[in-house]
């Protein structure tokens, strides 16, 4: 039996370690790939430090919920298919160049059988429970997580597994709007910048941009972001400058860090009948004032990554030309640990992908 290289979380919060791990042989459905890009995702710090903030409930920590160590995170990877399982054969062929969908469940339950894995109450998302891009090797568990790219560059459609799959499926949540109508962006790192191109892609056009950091503003001015919100401290300040750039209160708001400052700025520039889609993962809670949910007419709704057919969506919507690229830098796989360091420091636009020697 062979091995492959791991750059792997071996003790939470502490540097990744190079590790040998056996190399799986493929079974049933599954497939083998040779890992050529991996993004490095924020939610990959979270994982990381293990642990999520709940607020006054503490913390949820990723090994009570079935992460075990050491583990190869990485859950935006491209690869080239080198041995199928027999249930895979004339699916894929060795060389195959595939985007891999990671947020894979059980396989049997019925959110799994309508292929929204992503919903599976027993998930097992390659990156988070089982091992990922960071690595040479990465196991797909069914051939049909595995997406074709063909015509795109792969390092970007690395990121559409995360960052793309998550902000389509959080844009599809608010839309339809009419066009001119402002949907409103909280952070522009990788997710946001994504988010403000997938949006433009659907045919949306007035989309506001918040961030505490003015030089995400000017990327995401010119990823298309029609107004920049800069968010200081003072809460109700920043809820009055959305309000005053969009024009009034506002139909929807995509919370892409949903920490608990963000959300209640967030909650209060919303117009009767507003949406609010939580998708980051910062942490922290929130205190709604209950009669404005009726009085309002308010939504809160969570979006949770997305599912492989909204993937193969928005890759064919990419393959069509209608995604503008976000900035992706690109450095070799056994730099993941500094590439993880500096996305945690906020020194990163865009996103970083890792690649194969
Ligand atoms: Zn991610
Ligand atoms: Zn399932």
């Amino acid at each position: 039996m062979g091995t492959m290289k791991a750059w792997a979380v071996v003790e939470c919060g502490k540097p990744l370690q190079e590790i040998d791990l056996p190399l799986p042989e493929p079974q049933g459905d599954e497939v083998l790939l040779e890992v050529t890009h991996a993004g490095v995702c924020h939610s990959d710090i979270h994982i990381w430090e293990g642990e999520y903030d709940l607020g006054g409930r503490g913390k949820l920590r990723m090994q009570d919920r079935g992460m075990t160590l050491p583990l190869a995170m990485g859950h935006e990877i491209v690869g080239r298919v080198l041995i199928c399982g027999p249930g895979a054969a004339g699916k894929v062929k060795p060389g195959d160049v595939r985007l891999v969908f990671p947020w894979v469940g059980c396989g049997t339950c019925a959110a799994c059988q309508r292929d929204e894995e992503n919903m599976c109450p027993r998930g097992q998302s390659l990156g988070v429970y089982r091992n990922g891009g960071y690595a040479t090797h990465v196991l797909a568990l069914h051939w049909k997580h595995l997406v074709a790219i063909d015509g795109l560059d792969p390092a970007l459609a690395a990121t559409y597994a995360c960052s793309g799959v998550t902000v389509f499926s959080a844009a599809r949540k608010v839309l339809p709007l009419p066009p001119e109508e402002p949907v409103v962006l909280v952070g522009a790192g990788g997710l946001g910048l994504n988010a403000i191109a997938v949006l433009k892609a659907l045919g949306h056009r007035r989309i506001v941009s918040v961030d505490v950091d003015p030089g995400k503003l000017v990327a995401a001015a010119a990823q298309g972001a029609t107004d920049t919100v800069l968010a200081d401290d003072d809460g109700p300040a920043t809820t009055a400058r959305i309000v005053a750039a969009a024009g009034g209160p506002v139909a929807a708001v995509i919370d892409l860090v949903n920490g608990t400052k963000t959300a209640a700025f967030a909650f209060d520039a919303l117009r009767k009948g507003g949406k609010l889609v939580q998708v980051g993962l910062f942490g922290g809670e929130m205190r709604v004032p209950l009669p404005l949910m009726p009085i309002r007419a308010l939504t809160i709704q969570g979006s949770y990554v997305g599912d492989v057919k909204e993937l193969r969506e928005l890759v064919a919507i990419a393959q069509q030309g209608k995604i503008p690229p976000i900035p992706v830098t690109t450095q070799p796989l056994p730099t993941a640990d500094a590439a993880l360091n500096r996305l945690r420091s906020g020194q990163v636009t865009g996103r970083i992908v890792l690649t194969a020697a």
